[in-house]
């Protein structure tokens, strides 16, 4: 196979780069990676894999915190042929033995400090442990050092396997989703016109690399771009605005918006070298995309992804962000709401199961022959477990997910919905709609609020203001103040969690 015929996600990347001296990645504390410096290195470490027996198509499992080196060891496991699998840092030894075990990598990546932990998990299925720490030391580093950066592309197809990455999965196990090379290239290719980025960007890069969002999103359109990004280890508010003032676009989650919201230095002067806002991940609130116009005059652009299908909707770069929704279908994309129970198309603005298909759409989950079946279509789209609606304008709206749909007295619920009432009341910042066990009704309709400090939103005036807006199935049962939602590292409110803390509270005494 040739150069030029060949799929790799890397040579996808990097072949033809005109200017190896371009810059690629400047870190928070002053380093500057050219493009030609991360390819040479990316060589090196390719090398030093293939030095610890990493073959074609073996998995290379990596914990470890984000860090330059960490997104070369991810570029050198593609060049290599190799299947890239980050691991969520927050992951305990007992829950890395379940990934582990699952995955049967052949060599781990892991921090210095973890090293000893990991060694009896990596023990278990014959892999292999080297080390990586936040400083990008570690034995990893040491041996790539000494190595050639000379190192020949391993030929791949477009169906063969790049990476595997574990949906954060808040029920059940945690399904390893198969993502080829073809998946990833398309959909940052298309992502890259989309959004129209050119070589004169530069990303703020805030958000985790063991996420889609992060590694997938925001790398690798970065890079196809041949654009630069500013790598911050975590969300600093005070930094990402100061960085606006040379940088022209922000990934991030919602939390990331109102967050930066919080801060009084955000305004049109401080934004105005900016070009782009996007948001995605968890559903940014209509309230924030507001308020985010009204102080900066840029319109958040919010997205509609998942692990298991990368991106699939975008709102438009030109023509209106509307929102509260998610957008259109990605070119080559298609997306479409069937009925839950028959799995027929529904019309417009009609609520159901959201379905995808295109290039984008991951092969299958790990190992799970019989969960991937189920979750395809015989036509070859994916459920994605996602409840929403495409508008008459052609807008798709995601009202969350199927799981989280309250049925009471036989009835569905939309939490979505009664959020969004709940949420335009004054003095509420937010607001999360469970379901929780009720002896009559099955599930008992249950809200959580989060209200602006020194603002006293009682229940009764809750029921009251929502009284006569929602059909009377629809009604919480009961609400709660809170100081906070509990979310995930990716902003995503854990209902789950909601639902543990509220389970009772309908029980018959
Ligand atoms: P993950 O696989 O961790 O990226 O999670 C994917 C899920 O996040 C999707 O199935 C949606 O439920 C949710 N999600 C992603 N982007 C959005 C968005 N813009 N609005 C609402 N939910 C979203």
């Amino acid at each position: 196979m040739n150069q030029a015929a060949n799929a790799n996600l890397f040579s996808r990347l990097f072949d033809g780069l005109d200017d190896p001296k371009r810059l690629a990645i400047e870190t928070h504390d002053g380093a500057r990676i050219s493009y030609g410096d991360l390819i040479a290195r990316a060589g090196q470490m390719a090398n030093v894999l293939v030095a610890r027996g990493v073959k074609p198509g073996d998995r290379v499992a990596v914990q470890v915190e984000k860090s330059v080196t960490n997104i070369v060891l991810y570029l050198a496991t593609v060049r290599a042929g190799a299947v890239y699998l980050p691991l969520n840092t927050a992951y305990t030894l007992n829950e890395l033995d379940y990934f582990i075990g699952d995955a049967e990598p052949s060599l781990v990546v892991c921090d210095p400090a973890k090293a000893e932990g990991f060694a009896p998990i990596a023990a278990k299925v014959k892999a292999r442990v080297e080390t990586l720490g936040p400083d990008g030391k570690g034995s990893l580093t040491e041996a790539a050092d000494k190595a050639s950066s000379e190192f020949a592309t391993v030929p791949r197809a477009n169906d063969d396997l790049a990476a595997i990455l574990y949906t954060s999965g808040t029920t059940g196990r945690s399904k390893g989703a198969m993502l080829t090379h073809d998946n990833l290239a398309s959909n940052s290719l298309s992502l890259v016109g989309y959004w129209r980025f050119t070589d004169n960007d530069v990303l703020i890069h805030a958000l985790p690399i063991y996420h889609t969002h992060g590694l997938f999103v925001a790398t690798n359109v970065t890079l196809f771009a041949r654009a630069a990004m500013i790598f911050l280890p975590k969300l600093d508010p005070d930094l990402i605005i100061k960085l606006m003032a040379r940088a022209t676009v922000l990934m991030g989650v919602p939390t990331f918006y109102t967050r930066l919201l919080q801060n009084s230095a955000l305004s049109r002067e401080t934004t105005k070298h900016m070009r782009l806002f996007i948001s995605g991940s968890a559903p940014l609130l209509a309230e924030t995309h507001r308020e985010w116009s009204a102080r900066t005059g840029h319109a958040v652009l919010e997205r509609y992804g998942m692990t298991e299908t990368n991106m699939n909707t975008s709102n438009p770069y030109d023509g209106e962000r509307v929102p509260g929704a998610v957008g259109f279908p990605l070119p080559g994309v298609s997306v479409r709401v069937t009925d839950p129970e028959t799995a027929k198309e529904l019309p417009r603005d009609e609520i159901g199961m959201i379905e995808v298909k295109g290039p984008n759409v991951f092969k299958g989950y790990w190992r799970m022959p019989e969960k991937t079946k189920a979750e395809f279509r015989d036509d070859g789209f994916f459920i994605t477990g996602d409840l929403g609606k495409i508008d008459a304008k052609g807008y798709v709206h995601i009202l969350g997910r199927g799981k989280d749909l309250v049925i009471s007295g036989g009835f569905n619920v939309y939490p979505k919905e009664i959020e969004s009432e709940i949420d335009a009341m004054p003095g509420v910042i937010e607001s999360a709609v469970i379901g929780v066990p009720h002896a009559d009704f099955g599930e008992g309709v249950t809200a959580v609020l989060v209200c602006n400090k020194g603002v006293d939103v009682t229940e009764a005036a809750v029921l009251k203001a929502l009284d006569g807006r929602l059909a009377k199935f629809k009604m919480p049962k009961r609400v709660f103040v809170v100081d906070e939602l509990p979310r995930n590292t990716m902003g995503k409110v854990q209902k789950n969690v909601l639902r543990d803390t509220y389970k009772d509270i309908y029980a018959k005494k």
